[in-house]
């Protein structure tokens, strides 16, 4: 077993983490981190090759394998201080363009690619509605052929991107009798007749990343959009959950590394009855519980990629991944406000951020139950 980083990856990670520090950082923070993000940052974000780091070279990416795609998503987590644009990032990447890279015909993929990893673009994937969330397949959205197009009725809500995409991953049934066999999957563009985005919601975290309800009203899509085969969307969509139950949460990953080397330092200066507070047990047990968690969690998800990259592993080894990695980013992130104590509750110090931040990904992509009845189903429960 090798735990080793090629020079190639080590370099990748540096050059993510130091242009991200240099170019990116500086204007989130004086955008604000309530504020949504800005298309100068998403260009930036794709000038770094963050939007295509898991597509050939071809299309604009990277041409990643999951790992060291991972690796990247986890140090842009590390430099980008705005939890919403690397998670607005992780959805775009691994829920909308996966997809059309890997179910869209050629003439789409020339089409849309190029412009969702140059930043041209943003992508948003569209699978909830309010009647279907954790029970995701029993949507209702319909898609019925007629001739050379598809016409697409449905309401999808907490669509991260939502409001502000330029190409959405849909899904909806040709046929409810078939339930998941009737699920397919097409690659909207924003300015199709019939899409209506409507105004984001206000959020508990992830701020800057937009979110809100999609309708679809006889809208017509040309059947060249459709991702894959009909009634084949239920797996497309599992496949590409696959994706950003690693890549996305690679992010928090990076997102509990910084806040860690906060704590620390801070634990290492703040002084109380004449000592340093990191010199107290209490304290320093609680940092080393956060350390433990982060490490846990990294490895289950380098674990994880590893196993698909070698065409072994799947869904169960995705869900262990995002299980473990939400709920320790939402523990740990509490951790770190009790560290902080009085600061840590006040905005001005960006520390109870990370627990808004975090507790989204523990229903996003899946609840932790969804993950666990994904694990479970994996053991042949
Ligand atoms: C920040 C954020 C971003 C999101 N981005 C997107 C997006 O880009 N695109 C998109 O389509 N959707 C998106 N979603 C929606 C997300 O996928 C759903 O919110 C999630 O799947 C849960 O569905 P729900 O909200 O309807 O909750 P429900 O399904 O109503 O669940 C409510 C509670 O019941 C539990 N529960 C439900 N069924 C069971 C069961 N069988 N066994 C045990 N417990 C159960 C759940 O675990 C949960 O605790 C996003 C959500 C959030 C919070």
């Amino acid at each position: 077993m090798d735990f080793s980083w090629s020079v190639d990856q080590e370099t990748l990670y540096r050059r993510v983490i130091d242009e991200t520090r240099a170019t990116l950082q500086p204007r989130v923070a004086r955008r604000g981190y309530d504020r949504w993000f800005e298309r100068e940052e998403w260009r930036l974000c794709g000038e770094f090759g963050l939007l295509g780091l898991s597509v050939p070279g071809h299309y604009g990416g990277l041409g990643l394998d999951r790992l060291t795609t991972a690796r990247l998503m986890e140090a842009f987590g590390v430099a980008c201080e705005d939890m919403g644009l690397v998670f607005a990032a992780g959805a775009h990447l691994f829920a909308c363009v996966m997809p059309i890279l890997e179910y869209g015909s050629d003439a789409l993929k020339e089409r849309m690619l190029p412009k969702l990893c140059s930043g041209a673009w943003i992508g948003a994937n569209a699978i909830t509605e309010a009647g279907a969330g954790s029970d995701v397949f029993s949507l209702e959205a319909r898609a019925v052929r007629e001739g050379e197009t598809y016409v697409l009725d449905g309401t999808k809500t907490f669509v991260t991107n939502g409001p502000v995409a330029d190409v959405i991953v849909v899904y909806a049934t040709v046929n409810p009798a078939h339930g998941f066999l009737g699920i397919t999957a097409f690659a909207v563009e924003r300015e199709t007749a019939g899409v209506i985005t409507e105004l984001p919601f206000d959020k508990m975290g992830l701020a800057s990343a937009p979110s809100g309800v999609v309708r679809l009203e006889a809208c017509r899509v040309p059947a060249t959009h459709r991702l894959g085969a009909e009634g084949q969307g239920g797996m497309v969509f599992n496949q590409s959950m696959q994706w950003e139950r690693l890549g996305l949460f690679a992010g928090f990953v990076g997102m509990m590394e910084r806040q860690l080397d906060v704590v620390v330092g801070h634990a290492a200066q703040r002084r109380q009855f004449r000592k340093r507070i990191g010199k107290y047990q209490a304290v320093s047990h609680r940092i080393a519980d956060m350390k433990l968690r982060l490490e846990s969690a990294r490895l289950l998800l380098y674990r994880g990629c590893w196993l698909l990259d070698q065409g072994q592993g799947g869904a169960l080894d995705a869900s262990l991944a995002k299980l473990a990695v939400s709920e320790a980013s939402v523990r740990s992130s509490l951790d770190a406000i009790k560290i902080f104590g009085g600061a840590g509750y006040m905005t001005a110090a960006g520390i109870e951020r990370g627990l808004r931040d975090a507790v989204a990904g523990t229903i996003a992509s899946g609840t932790s139950e969804m993950q666990r009845d994904v694990i479970a189903a994996g053991l042949g429960l």
